[in-house]
């Protein structure tokens, strides 16, 4: 490398905020290139704060993705969630505030004063612009939304369908300081393959029990072990009663077989090796309004 190319290089972190299910995590896989933050249509699907590492020729961004920014903060999770999204906002070089095409929300709001309390530049992503059946209110929509508001820029984008991202990588790394690479150039996330495991089966139980499951299921990898070439994990999944077990397990076990199958696909992708997934349930009354048991969850930042 010359000195020069050295000197063109920008990285830095980027926070990714903006309320449950506007496709912030969907965003953060996007930029990435890899599905390291789980994705559901429902919201409170992202718990914790994650690292997701996009690594370009002349710079790196380390995207912060968060839990949404709601109001609502009635329970522990919630509490935890909230923090975890108001922490993500220091110590940033730049913040995207995500919302979703055609649609102002008072927690929008919440989010864009949250930032606004920081002293970084704002980024607006509007996403999901593919959804949008009436594009001429996008302008007044755009308008709307600006109005009285200060954005670095503004972007519109299909996170999952990876459009508009390139017009926001180059206005990211800009606003970068010049430094060098902060991690590895092949790493994707800050989070242990442990923890993504984990996510990977709890993202199949949000995607698929929908309703039926309370928020406060979560999974713990128990077993995680490497061994020529095979990876042999065993998760479990807590729940907070004895009748949930059978809505997860379904009918002759078909609920959870499917549930491991395609948590054990979605390793399988992003670890690239094969996987041997064991998967079972078992019961902890009321954890996820019990500080002391979050933290043993690991929701302990
Ligand atoms: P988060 O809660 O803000 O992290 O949102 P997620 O990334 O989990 O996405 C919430 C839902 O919106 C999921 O069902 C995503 O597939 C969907 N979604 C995210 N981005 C887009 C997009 O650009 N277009 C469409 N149509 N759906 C999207
Ligand atoms: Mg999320």
């Amino acid at each position: 490398m010359t000195d020069s190319q050295i000197h063109d290089y920008r990285a830095g972190f980027v926070a990714v905020i903006g309320r449950p299910n506007v496709g912030k995590s969907t965003l953060v896989n996007a930029l990435v290139g890899s599905k390291i933050s789980i994705v559901s249509s429902r919201p409170q699907t992202t718990r914790h704060r994650m690292l997701g590492i996009a690594s370009f020729p002349d710079g790196q961004l380390v995207l912060v993705d968060t839990p949404g920014i709601h109001a609502k903060q009635s329970r522990a999770m919630n509490r935890h969630m909230n923090r975890a999204a108001r922490g993500a906002v220091s110590d940033v070089h730049a913040s995207i505030l995500v919302i979703e095409a055609g649609r102002w929300h008072s927690d929008d709001a919440l989010a864009y004063q949250a930032l606004k309390d920081s002293d970084v530049p704002v980024l607006l992503v509007i996403n999901k612009i593919d959804k949008l059946k009436d594009k001429d209110a996008l302008l007044p929509f755009i308008k709307q939304v600006t109005e009285n508001r200060e954005f670095a820029s503004v972007h519109l984008i299909s996170a999952l369908k990876s459009k508009g991202t390139a017009d926001l990588v180059r206005s990211l790394l800009q606003l970068m300081p010049e430094s060098e690479p902060l991690y590895g150039e092949d790493e994707i996330t800050d989070k242990s393959q442990r923890f993504l495991a984990g996510e990977l089966v709890r993202e199949q139980l949000m995607q698929r029990l929908g309703d039926e499951l309370p928020y406060s299921a979560t999974v713990e990898i128990e077993k995680f072990e490497e061994n020529g070439g095979l990876l042999r994990i065993g998760a479990v999944i807590w729940l907070e009663r004895e009748g949930q077990k059978a809505i997860v397990i379904g009918k002759g076990g078909q609920q959870l077989k499917a549930i491991s199958t395609s948590a054990r696909l979605g390793m399988e992708k992003l670890f690239g090796s094969k996987v041997f997934l064991e998967t079972w349930c078992r019961v902890r009354d009321g954890w996820s309004d019990d500080e002391a048991a979050l933290r043993r969850f690991g929701y302990n930042d």
